[in-house]
């Protein structure tokens, strides 16, 4: 298993653009037959190997195109090492199909649960945690540290919320009316803030 992707390709012979591509080098899913017959070699359109696909998140930085499963997402707690039973070996245990969807679905609908509220666990964990990279999501953040210039940094670390926005080709990161800039020095962290009340009539004159 390796890293899949759906990416653009333009056909060299026709020029043709087609979005969707799956591309999948682990998978042998690397060629591409173009409506004009033309078949593109995907792996060396990409410039991506098979044993590049297998470093996942390397590739997914440079592609940009996939976003990457984060490192909290929960790994399956059935392991194939802990239940070794092959799908294939269910008809022959439950023949009966009436009673074998029965049967799946009531079983799906309890593993949907458990790997939703698992994902969620782990997500809230996640959130809590101060972390050194730049946030990239849009949203507002606590940023602990230094904002100012390193020159200038002979005052204790601050807590600040930041907004953070995307800007042509870029994330724009404001806080305290200023921009922050990559020189800044601290840790980030999802900022939760209040629901906001309802306002009197009073308030909207
Ligand atoms: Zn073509």
């Amino acid at each position: 298993m390796g890293t899949r992707y759906i990416i653009s390709v333009e056909c060299p012979e026709c020029s043709v653009v087609t979005d969707d591509v799956y591309y999948a080098p682990t998978c042998d899913f690397v060629r591409y037959k173009c409506s004009c017959g033309h078949v593109v070699d995907l792996e060396e359109y990409m410039g991506i190997t098979y044993e590049e696909a297998s470093n996942a998140a390397e590739i997914g930085e440079l592609l940009g195109k996939e976003r990457q499963k984060p490192d909290y997402w929960p790994a399956n707690p059935y392991p194939e090492s802990i239940f070794p039973m092959l799908r294939e070996q269910y008809p022959k245990i439950v023949p009966d199909p009436e009673l074998r969807s029965g049967l799946s679905g009531m079983l799906g609908r309890e593993f949907w649960d458990i790997a939703s509220d698992a994902i969620w666990a782990a997500m809230l964990e996640a959130e809590d945690e101060w972390a050194e990279t730049w946030p990239t999501e849009p949203g507002r953040y606590w940023f602990y540290g230094w904002c100012s210039k390193p020159l200038r940094r002979d005052y204790d670390p601050e807590m600040t919320l930041v907004k953070v926005s995307n800007a042509v080709n870029s994330i724009a990161y404001v806080g305290n009316g200023r921009f922050i800039y990559k020189d800044a020095v601290g840790l980030w962290k999802k900022a939760v803030l209040p629901e906001p009340p309802e306002l009197e009539e009073s308030c909207q004159a």
